[in-house]
């Protein structure tokens, strides 16, 4: 049995921050973790010469101010090597129209969208205004969704009065935007802003909140930014694990929570899990739990007997995307000419693709090849429930499918792939240990977003939730908020309600 003041629970990027954070503030941290390395969506893997990022391929907050720069400043640790992703992705909707290029420089992508989208400046104008708003709200780090005062008090002291005023909008969609600039009818920006929106929000137009839609559509541009990593994605939970080594954190690889109870005797958590080898049990007196919330239902069955009204929140949460990801390898000089890391097409058969290729020299492919990943989303329950035999067919169905865009897309010569495979959400549920290969966060749709989401106050003292269905905003960025706001509430239990970065 191992005593520990903090118990988190997954080595991704949101364990891994608030882990990090934590145990950088003295606290003393175990961090349990079921693969054999750090990472989870995050993560990266090898074949032959090539490294693959598993899901995520872009970053967030690297640039000065942005989330993940200011936590390696507080923790004291180098920010692993990025370039600005200028243009941030190329998207084309293939109906015979120019590609769009979104452009990193602020003004070379007003000038874009003004050819692009012809009339639209409203709408974007509209989107800074909020997005602004919401920047400042986001830096003074609220609290949310609120469930105690302590929340409330965070809450109050970040608002400004502009966010009173975009506060009206908290249950518009991004359609209703669109609506109040009359541009309703215009299919080609809705058919741009839809590929966008699903890809950072799970929702479309008419489903992604207004106040959070207006923030992810300025997310590319100056003073913010995509990056690319030098190497791989693995190298932001690097840097993290740095961090734990020098703060003396405890870090434990290969072991898998299997259930969580509360001793009421000992006032502390205990958490049970198992390796390859042996059972371990833990004792917390706070578990950070960073797997979906739906993992509780199976992790803290007993316990949450007891509180049925939470227990059906998590029960009914809306059903999360799966992925399908192709991951390949070729020659630099078997594709058309390149011009930016990040495409998005449309295909008419699959819907939207998002393609991550890697750079020349970033450590990802030796001298003249490239890798190339290709993702889209499925639904889960479509991979499971099959016979062995139907599931090898429609997985190898899926990989013909997606090869045969992609080469029709680039014009690549269906011989020169140099490699190909295919991870489906059963895949995914074995590296990430997601329920049924889920993968991102819950859809930003106006009844789930901000104050109507998911808090990671649960009912139980001190058990807390963090990862990509918390904060407002999934993706590495989004789940560091969540490490950042979970550390400050854990601290704040402890009588320091003082601590920001
Ligand atoms: C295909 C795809 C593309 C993406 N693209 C981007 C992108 O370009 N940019 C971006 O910012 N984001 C992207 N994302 C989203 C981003 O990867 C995730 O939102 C983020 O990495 C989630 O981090 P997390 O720590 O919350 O969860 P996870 O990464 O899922 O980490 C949870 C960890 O907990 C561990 N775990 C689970 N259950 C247990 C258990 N019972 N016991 C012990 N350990 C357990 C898992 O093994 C895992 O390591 C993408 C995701 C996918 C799937």
């Amino acid at each position: 049995m191992l005593k520990t003041e903090v118990l988190v629970v997954g080595a991704g990027i949101a364990g891994l921050t608030s882990a990090a954070i934590l145990s950088k503030l003295g606290c003393s941290v175990t961090l349990i973790e079921s693969h054999t390395q750090s990472g989870g969506c995050a993560g990266t893997f090898k074949r032959k010469d090539y490294v693959f990022d598993v899901g995520a391929t872009q970053v967030a907050g690297l640039e000065k101010g942005g989330i993940h720069s200011k936590i390696f400043n507080f923790l004291d640790i180098k920010i692993p090597e990025a370039t600005i992703l200028d243009p941030a992705c190329i998207v084309d909707l293939k109906d015979g129209s120019n590609p769009i290029p979104i452009w990193y420089k602020k003004n070379e992508w007003i000038a874009e969208r003004e050819v692009q989208f012809p009339g639209s400046s409203r709408f974007w104008q509209l989107c800074s205004l909020i997005h602004q708003s919401n920047w400042a709200f986001a830096n003074n780090n609220p609290v949310l969704p609120i469930s105690n005062f302590w929340d409330l008090s965070q809450l109050l002291r970040a608002l400004a009065p502009s966010n009173l005023v975009t506060g009206i909008l908290i249950k518009s969609t991004v359609f209703d935007l669109l609506c109040i600039c009359g541009l309703s009818k215009d299919e080609r920006l809705i058919k741009f802003l839809n590929l966008q929106l699903k890809l950072y929000s799970q929702e479309d137009v008419y489903n992604t909140a207004a106040l959070y839609g207006s923030t992810v559509l300025q997310i590319c541009q100056q003073p913010h930014g995509l990056w690319h990593m030098k190497k791989s994605m693995q190298s932001l939970s690097e840097a993290l694990e740095d961090s734990l080594h020098k703060t003396g954190a405890n870090m434990i690889f290969g072991q898998e929570v299997n259930s969580i109870i509360f001793d009421d005797q000992n006032k502390c958590w205990k958490v049970f899990a198992k390796s390859k080898k042996c059972y371990l049990e833990y004792h917390a007196n706070n578990l950070v739990y960073t797997p979906p919330p739906q993992s509780l239902l199976k992790h803290l069955k007993y316990l949450l007997n007891k509180k049925p009204s939470y227990k059906n929140r998590l029960k009914t949460l809306p059903d999360p995307s799966g992925a399908l990801v192709f991951y390949s390898a070729l020659k630099t000089k078997h594709i058309k000419k390149i011009s930016s890391n990040h495409y998005q097409f449309v295909s008419n058969e699959l819907g939207p693709l998002f393609v991550s290729i890697s750079k020349e020299g970033d450590g990802r492919a030796p001298k003249g090849e490239i890798t190339l990943i290709a993702s889209l989303f499925t639904k889960t329950k479509d991979w499971f429930n099959l016979e062995k035999r139907q599931y090898i067919d429609k997985k190898k169905e899926y990989l013909k499918k997606i090869s045969f865009e992609l080469e029709s897309q680039f014009n690549i010569d269906s011989e020169h792939w140099l490699h190909k495979e295919l991870a489906t959400p059963l895949g995914f549920e074995k590296w990430t240990n997601r329920p049924n290969g889920i993968v991102g966060g819950l859809g930003q749709n106006p009844d789930i977003f901000g104050l109507f989401g998911l808090s990671s106050r649960t009912p139980f003292q001190g058990l807390w939730l963090c990862g990509d269905s918390i904060y407002p905003g999934e993706g590495t960025a989004g789940v560091s908020q969540s490490a950042l706001m979970v550390s400050r509430q854990i601290l704040a239990s402890k009588g320091i309600d003082n601590f920001n970065l």
